[in-house]
């Protein structure tokens, strides 16, 4: 497996936001968003062993798989297994464009999919197929650049209603106001939350 970086610190996004976490950095993404806060996981990394990995692990209750886009990775069903083998509760964190469909539906596992909007420029790369196989427990998670984007998102759940948790979570320095203002008055059934990691370390690394 192709590894960027591992590193404890606290989840910055979605559900599982401030809850102490460790985190295991693939490296290599197959999408290329405009406002990546990770270039540097894009390509590269070093090779290691599902081993090596397990041993890099700490005793955090809670572990976060993340990219780049870990999905990539052909090992990655045999580090969920040892994972869990741990009783790990684990989040994997995926860009929205690869099949979801093998992971598998364990309550100690977060699916944390990407809906990707227009300003990311990767919109067309969404695959609409990995919805059916989003469970209750697992989040779609929207990222927002600006009001074009808010539209999208908004348009994106009325045609296509989803029975899981959704993230509504403002690129770096947008407002969250905007956001939580029209969530109010549409009555939808979305959770607005800030990318709380950008709040605590700015755009410096988590680690
Ligand atoms: S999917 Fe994630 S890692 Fe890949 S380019 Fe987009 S933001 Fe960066």
């Amino acid at each position: 497996m192709k590894i960027c970086e591992y590193f404890r610190s606290i989840q910055g996004e979605g559900l599982m936001i401030g809850v102490p976490t460790y985190f295991i950095r693939t490296a290599g993404c197959n999408l290329r968003c405009e406002w990546c806060d990770t270039t540097y996981a894009q390509e590269g990394g070093i090779d290691a062993a599902i081993d090596e990995i397990m041993e890099m692990v700490d005793d955090t209750e809670n572990v976060c798989i993340t990219g780049g886009e870990p999905l990539l990775q052909k090992d990655l069903p045999e580090l969920l297994d040892r994972l869990l083998d741990k009783n790990k509760k684990v989040v994997i964190e995926t860009n929205g464009s690869m099949d979801i469909s093998w992971i598998p539906k364990d309550e100690r596992v977060l699916v944390s999919l990407d809906i990707k909007c227009p300003s990311s420029g990767m919109s067309e790369k969404n695959r609409l197929s990995n919805l059916e196989h989003m469970g209750k427990k697992d989040q779609l998670k929207f990222i927002i650049g600006d009001r074009i984007d808010l539209a999208y998102a908004i348009r994106f759940l009325r045609e296509n209603p989803v029975d899981t948790n959704v993230i509504f979570s403002p690129v770096g320095g947008m407002d969250l106001l905007p956001i939580a203002e029209e969530v109010v008055q549409r009555k939808l059934n979305v959770r607005v939350l800030p990318q709380l990691h950008k709040i605590i370390w700015g755009d410096k690394r988590s680690v």
